[in-house]
């Protein structure tokens, strides 16, 4: 199984762990191109 996961903010990188871990095909797809921090990290 081939899956597919769009956006690596925190959400899709936490999402994309259990699968990756358990051997499948995760590939994860980020719009941007160079990501920046925002905020103070997580409160
Ligand atoms: C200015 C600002 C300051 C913040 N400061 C803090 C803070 O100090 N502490 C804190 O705990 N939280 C803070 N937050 C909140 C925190 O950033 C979010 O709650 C958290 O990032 C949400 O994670 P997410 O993975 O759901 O979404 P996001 O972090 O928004 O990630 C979604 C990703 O998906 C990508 N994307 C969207 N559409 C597509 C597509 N079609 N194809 C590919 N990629 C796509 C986007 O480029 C983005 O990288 C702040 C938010 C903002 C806007």
């Amino acid at each position: 199984m081939r899956i597919m996961i769009a956006g690596a903010g925190i959400g899709g990188l936490t999402l994309a762990l259990a699968p990756h871990r358990r051997g499948l095909d995760v590939t994860v797809f980020e719009a941007v191109e160079q990501p920046k921090a925002l905020g103070v990290d997580i409160g």
